[in-house]
């Protein structure tokens, strides 16, 4: 059996009747750029992800680098976010002008230490960026109270998370807004690059949105320069389409990630479960001794897996310059050689979720922890 990470041609076997009329009513009508398909969409996913408004851009790390430009956030100023996470939340961070600080991960849910965040924040702090790392959402209470104590914002990198909630709230719902990407293989994926922040605050939608479009609000009335970052209409269509299907998707990915947690628990050290909090599971990320040999035994019997990151950010040669030494991220140091990333998603069959078990149960008795 062959059992892919991702896999987006069996995921259009399911929807590519509607995927196909909606891309060709997109050219028929030419709305490539704004137009009903990107108007409808928008006002769709603001609904689903909890929040008033949302405005579509051109991809996930935009969202995060516009939202905090929205905010007032350059040169001279701190954000605060994940050691573990992609390169695109600190990126954005810097495209800004602003500087990066990153806080080591929790050791059991891998998402930001959220005691470790008062310790760093200093009086140039303008934003904290919890990631809400593989679809599980960070410890959201802490850090609105410690971000409302010392008058920081709260940007959501929401990139792993549509559809995840906190104490029953779609995450969209709190803090100042909710980054999304729509790159093809997250949860809610487009055919090519999308992105969109969501907000309850109109006054900081509208900002946004001509920050995304030029500082522009009609065609040729620039109210200030603004870059190019659009969600385009193909991208939207198909979003459209995708977005019905997306809580189906999600609660099979739930089941999926509840099949493997009680068939492996004590055999690897599965994904803490808390109560009220609503995890999506854009990754099913396990801790294994042995982790190089396991992947390539899984691989081995046709089961392709991922890493999530093998190399936490503040050890990357992009940022050599800031000087951090391992002692200084004590958890995502210890991690980086353990996590595993099990296919999860929601085209996967029932048989394919037994394979993937009984192949890693025979990948540890190969390679067993010592
Ligand atoms: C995918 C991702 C992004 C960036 O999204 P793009 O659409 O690829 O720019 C940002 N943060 C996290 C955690 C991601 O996984």
């Amino acid at each position: 059996m062959k059992v892919e990470f991702v896999d987006l041609a069996a995921q259009y076997k399911e929807i590519r009747e509607e995927v196909d009329a909606v891309i060709a009513d997109v050219i028929n009508t030419s709305a490539f750029i704004g137009g009903r398909y990107v108007k409808e969409f928008e006002r769709r996913f603001a609904e689903y992800a909890g929040a008033k408004f949302c405005v579509g851009v051109a991809n996930g790390t935009d969202a995060i680098y516009l939202a905090l430009r929205s905010l007032g956030v350059g040169a001279g100023d701190e954000v605060i976010t994940a050691a573990n996470s992609f390169i695109a939340t600190s990126e954005a961070i810097s495209q800004t002008g602003a500087k990066v600080v990153f806080v080591d991960c929790d050791k059991e849910t891998y998402n930001i230490d959220v005691s470790k965040i008062e310790a760093v924040i200093t009086g140039r702090a303008k934003a904290i960026i919890p990631v809400h790392l593989y679809g599980r959402p960070a410890d959201m209470g802490a850090i609105l109270k410690i971000a409302s104590a010392r008058g920081v914002a709260v940007v959501q990198d929401a990139a792993q998370a549509h559809g995840a909630e906190v104490g029953g709230v779609k995450i969209g719902a709190i803090g100042d807004c909710a980054c999304y990407s729509f790159y093809p293989g997250k949860n809610l994926g487009a055919y090519g690059d999308g992105g969109a922040v969501v907000t309850n605050d109109e006054k900081f939608a509208l900002h946004l949105r001509m920050l995304a479009n030029h500082g522009r609000k009609d065609k040729y009335d620039h109210e200030f320069e603004g870059v190019n970052s659009r969600l385009d209409g193909l991208q939207a269509a198909v979003l459209g389409v995708k977005l019905g299907r997306l809580d189906g998707w999600n609660e099979r990915r739930r089941k999926i990630a509840e099949y493997y947690t009680r068939e492996l628990d004590g055999v690897v050290v599965t994904p803490r479960v808390d109560e009220g909090v609503k995890n999506v599971y854009h990754l099913y990320v396990a801790r294994v001794e042995n982790r190089t040999q396991i992947a390539g035994e899984l691989k081995e019997r046709g089961v392709s897996t991922g890493v999530h990151y093998p190399i936490p950010l503040p050890f990357l040669n992009a940022y050599k310059y800031l000087g951090h030494r391992p002692e200084d991220f004590p958890v995502s140091h210890e991690y980086k050689d353990r996590l595993l990333s099990l296919p999860i998603h929601g085209s996967m069959t029932d048989g394919q979720v037994e394979y993937v078990v009984e192949a890693l149960k025979g990948a540890l008795k190969k390679f067993p922890a010592v």
